[in-house]
């Protein structure tokens, strides 16, 4: 593995996807490359945690605290990052501690966060209530970065993903929807002929969509949409078919997608060109938000590469 401490932002590249499908359907199809900055931190995790570490630095805090699950690209963007910006880290992790961690879990660590296992119920009560003195007694006034960064800085960070190419040649833009933050700042930076899709990793999520009304503090545009068909079974879910897919798109173009965002998110790009939701001349941008971390919780040899 290469320098595990870099954190390269310019080697992000808008790659062209050739493929007869596309041709046959007058379709260009570019994949934003997040998953490039850094060989296990996810992509769009970090334009999301720029904002917040900045506020805690601004404010004073030499420590964040933030919240996860054992698999969470969100823990392991955030170990990294808060190491990366001299803050010490406190990972509160749902659920109780597991026999053997995840390597999520053991990276988190490496990098420097000291991890707390909670109950569920636990967890929930601190998650929802981060200004609870509760929480405040047992860690200390710590800045709180939401699970997942969900909310406004995560809106501005996510938002500058598209400041790396040339948004105005492209008429749609893909992009996989955990919490909707990414999809929020996606839609502030484009313009009103932009078509946005959100691809939900979620099975049936239906507050999604007033979640990101909430974080936009607006109505969402028509131009906004979100397709809830391409879960593969749920969240974190997969079966043979997509793993076969994703096996296959490595291949094909020695692009390496995760199973849980967006192996799903480009699945969903080629079935919907075959459906011709996409117009004859459209150009896609495609955004790969990183996530191959959780590619390692896997059984070896599932995937190949
Ligand atoms: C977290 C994550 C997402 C979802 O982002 P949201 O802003 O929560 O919608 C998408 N892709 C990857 C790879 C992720 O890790």
């Amino acid at each position: 593995m290469s320098n595990t401490e870099v954190i390269r932002t310019d080697a992000i590249t808008a790659d062209s996807i050739s493929e007869p499908l596309l041709r046959e359907k007058n379709i260009h199809l570019s994949i934003l490359r997040l998953d490039k900055i850094h060989p296990v931190i996810s992509g769009n995790k970090w334009f999301k945690l720029k904002y917040y570490l900045a506020n805690a630095k601004a404010n004073g805090h030499h420590t964040i605290l933030t919240f996860g699950g054992a698999y969470s690209n969100h823990i392991a963007a955030t170990a990294l990052a808060a190491k990366l910006s001299g803050l010490q880290a406190i990972g509160l992790i749902r659920g109780e501690e597991p026999a053997i961690w995840s390597h999520t879990l053991q990276e988190a660590r490496s990098n420097g966060m000291t991890l707390h296992f909670l109950s569920r119920t636990t967890y929930d009560v601190y998650k929802r209530s981060p200004g609870s003195p509760a929480l405040t007694g047992e860690f200390g006034n710590c800045y709180i970065i939401p699970e997942g960064g969900v909310g406004d800085e995560g809106v501005k960070g996510a938002g500058e993903i598209l400041e790396l190419v040339d948004i105005n040649h492209y008429t749609h833009i893909v992009s996989a929807v955990g919490t909707g933050t990414t999809v929020a700042g996606l839609i502030e930076k484009t313009t009103d002929s932009q078509q946005i899709t959100g691809i939900s990793s979620m099975k049936n999520n239906i507050s999604l969509v007033s979640e990101i009304e909430t974080l936009l503090n607006r109505s969402l545009p028509e131009r906004f949409r979100l397709l809830h068909n391409y879960h593969f079974g749920g969240y974190a879910r997969y079966n043979n078919e997509l793993i076969a897919w994703i096996n296959d798109f490595y291949e094909r173009h020695q692009i390496p997608l995760d199973f849980v965002y967006t192996g799903k998110m480009m699945y969903a790009v080629f079935d919907l060109v075959k459906k011709d939701y996409f117009p004859s001349g459209s150009k896609i941008l495609a955004v790969h938000s990183g996530g191959l971390q959780g590619n390692r919780s896997l059984p070896e040899g599932v995937l190949q590469f």
